[in-house]
C-alpha cells in the first residue's frame, strides 16, 4: 500500500529524530489515522508512546493487537452511536465539545465504572463548520463538564484553521494558551489544566514555542497519507 514505509527504518528513524528536538515535557502524540499496525508498532518501538486515533472502526483493530503497548487517545469527532465503545476502548478523549456530548460520554463511563480524562476542543479560528466549542463559550462549558461524575477535564485541544502558511496558526495558539491559563486561574473544582494539545507535523514547534504540552503528529512520522 505504502511501499516506501516498508522498509523497515523509515518510521523509526523519523521518531528518533523527532523525539531527538522535543523538549522534555512535552508529550508526543502520534496521529495513526490510515496507518497499519506494524506501521503502528515500529513507531512504539522507537519511543512513542501515544497514539491519536480518529476513528473507531480502524482504531479497534490496532488497539486489539497493540493496546497494552501505548496510552490510546480519541482525536477525531465522536459520532454519539460511537461513544460507548470509544469510552471503553480510549485512555483520553481529546475532542469534547458540547454538554450533550459529554453527559453521554459521563453515562458510559459510569456504566464501566471509569473517570474518563478528557480533554475540551476550542474551535479557536472560530470556523463556522468546524468542530470545538468557541473559544467564548469555553469556560462555561468547562464548568458544566465538571459537575459530571464520570470525566474530567484535564485540559484543552485546538486544531486551528486551515492555511497554507502554517506560521499564521501562531496567534490561534497562543489565545487556546490564554484561555488554557485563564481556566487553570479559575480553580474550578475536578478541572484540571494540565495538557494543551496543539500543533501537528508543519506546526509543532510553534505551538511548542506558544506552550503546547502535547503535539498530534502523523506525516512526520509515518509519511505522507
Ligand atoms: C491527522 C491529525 C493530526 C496530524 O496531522 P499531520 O499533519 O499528519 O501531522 C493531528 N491532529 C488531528 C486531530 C489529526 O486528525
Amino acid at each position: 500500500m505504502r511501499p516506501h514505509n516498508k522498509v523497515m527504518g523509515v518510521i523509526s528513524d523519523n521518531v528518533r529524530s523527532l523525539l531527538a528536538g522535543i523538549p522534555a515535557g512535552v508529550t508526543v502524540v502520534a496521529a495513526a489515522k490510515s496507518r497499519t499496525v506494524a506501521e503502528i508498532e515500529e513507531a512504539i518501538d522507537a519511543g512513542i508512546t501515544d497514539i491519536g486515533e480518529n476513528y473507531l472502526q480502524e482504531a479497534v483493530p490496532v488497539i486489539g493487537a497493540l493496546g497494552d503497548r501505548a496510552r490510546w487517545h480519541f482525536i477525531g469527532h465522536v459520532q454519539k452511536n460511537k461513544a460507548k465503545h470509544v469510552v471503553r476502548l480510549f485512555d483520553t478523549i481529546q475532542t469534547v465539545d458540547s454538554v450533550e456530548l459529554a453527559t453521554l460520554l459521563d453515562a458510559h463511563a459510569s456504566k464501566n465504572g471509569r473517570t474518563v480524562p478528557v480533554l475540551v476542543e476550542v474551535n479557536s479560528g472560530r470556523e463556522e463548520n468546524k468542530h470545538g466549542v468557541m473559544p467564548e463559550d469555553a469556560v462555561a462549558l468547562v464548568r458544566r463538564i465538571s459537575t459530571l461524575d464520570n470525566i474530567r477535564v484535564k485540559g484543552l485541544m485546538t486544531m486551528g484553521p486551515f492555511m497554507e502558511d502554517f506560521s499564521g496558526l501562531r496567534p490561534y495558539f497562543r489565545e487556546t494558551r490564554m484561555l488554557f491559563e485563564e481556566i487553570a486561574s479559575l480553580g474550578i473544582a475536578n478541572v484540571a489544566m494540565e495538557v494543551l494539545s496543539m500543533g501537528m507535523s508543519d506546526s509543532y514547534d510553534i505551538a511548542i514555542e506558544e506552550g503546547a504540552t502535547m503535539v498530534r503528529i502523523g506525516t512526520r512520522i509515518f509519511g505522507p497519507r
